[in-house]
């Protein structure tokens, strides 16, 4: 039996597969079992933000495991606590809470969100509005919370006390905006609805309408984080600081990791008891996050992050079969002008290229670490699918 026969008997067959078993990796590139290289533009979804193990991030991961690979949240850990600090520090946020995805950080948020309005004003002040087109994860609340009908059957009953408001159209914000609002949620970049900044003037209606009224703004920066738009936060490109930003993917290196970070107004909010997670701020995870925080924010590594963006979108711009090129930083939607983003990515694959898609767009969320040269190579192949008759 092939690895493929033997994982789609034994593995619920919940996701779409490349036909390709990936065997290892080093850097920007990994190997499938038959030895074949690929060059990754995708990260995983992100998530191996320094590429595949990263030698500090792998010594410090593989120490971790030899010294105390978990305990519980009944106890205190040094790396959990030198985690927390840094993170605080970098994002400018009073603390955080550690789970261990995306969906859980935005679980976290909501939770937060309706404690924080549930202390001060008492019961009713509890919906949360949300995008059209945005994605917040996979859970029954995430999936509540998510702005796409795809997402909304099978599985009833959902999530009550989320409303979606048209991305970009301050009227329907607030017309939507009634007194039940305790929170509206928002991807700067919407990345699973196809790689789409918000517009500024929205964001920043969203900000004042919100301040006025006491309603917290959490900032969904699961994909759009830690580096990956050219800054540490996207949220600083449209000078806005969330009262709640969540983090995940590219957060510890590829390390199942989820953070929900609060600002003084409600950092309090999640007191004893009312919040927990099991492997949430797992130590291995922890120095993960560590090692990439470290990279992310070493002197110069977010400015040659800005330029590689620069590079590379100016390539993507000038091949023949691109219509647009969106997004921001090294989160990038490409829109073709005759074939499918599958069609691409399939093709892609076949001359040794990992790319993602979202909706209609091949998405790249290449590694932060990915250097001109291998850049240069990526959209040779890329050129080279693109222009196949
Ligand atoms: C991927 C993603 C999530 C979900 O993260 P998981 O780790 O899969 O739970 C939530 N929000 C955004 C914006 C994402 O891109």
């Amino acid at each position: 039996m092939t690895t493929q026969e033997k994982l789609n008997a034994s593995v619920m067959g919940t996701y779409e597969r490349f036909p390709v078993v990936i065997d290892h990796g080093a850097g920007e590139f990994c190997t499938d079992e038959t030895g074949k290289s690929y060059i990754d533009f995708g990260s995983g979804i992100g998530t191996s933000s320094l590429g595949y193990c990263n030698a500090a991030w792998a010594d410090a991961v593989c120490k971790q495991v030899h010294t105390l690979q978990h305990t519980s949240n009944l106890y205190y850990t040094k790396v959990q606590a030198d985690f927390a600090a840094r993170l605080c520090a970098v994002t400018g946020y009073q603390n955080v809470f550690f789970c261990n995805s995306g969906a859980e950080a935005n679980e976290c948020a909501i939770k937060l969100a309706r404690k924080y309005s549930f202390d001060k004003y008492g019961k009713g002040r509890h919906k949360i509005l949300t995008l059209e087109n945005s994605f917040h994860g996979r859970t029954l609340c995430t999936l509540s919370a998510t702005g796409q009908d795809v997402f909304h059957n099978y599985f009833f009953p959902f999530v009550k006390g989320f409303d979606f408001v048209k991305a970009n159209d301050i009227a329907d914000l607030n017309a939507k905006l009634d007194d039940t609002v305790c929170a509206v949620m928002l991807e700067y970049i919407q990345g699973e609805g196809g790689v789409n900044a918000l517009e500024q003037d929205f964001v920043d209606a969203i900000y004042a309408v919100c301040a006025e009224k006491d309603i917290l703004v959490i900032a969904d920066e699961v994909q759009t984080g830690v580096g990956r738009t050219g800054t540490f936060l996207a949220g600083q490109q449209f000078y806005h600081h969330a009262d709640v930003t969540t983090l995940a993917k590219g957060i510890a290196g590829g390390l199942p990791m989820g953070a929900c970070l609060a600002n003084e107004k409600c950092a309090g909010v999640l007191d004893k008891g009312s919040h927990g997670s099991t492997f949430g701020g797992n130590p291995v995870c922890c120095v993960g996050g560590l090692a990439v925080l470290e990279t992310v924010t070493a002197d110069g590594f977010l400015d040659a992050v800005r330029e590689k963006v620069v590079y590379l979108r100016e390539k993507l711009k000038r091949l023949s079969g691109v219509a647009s090129v969106s997004g921001l930083g090294l989160m990038i939607g490409i829109g073709l002008t005759d074939k499918t983003a599958g069609d691409v990515a399939n093709a892609a694959l076949e001359e040794g290229l990992l790319v993602l898609t979202a909706k209609e767009k091949v998405r790249l969320l290449p590694p932060l670490t990915i250097t001109e040269a291998e850049i240069d190579r990526g959209v040779e192949i890329l050129e080279k699918v693109l222009s196949r008759k």
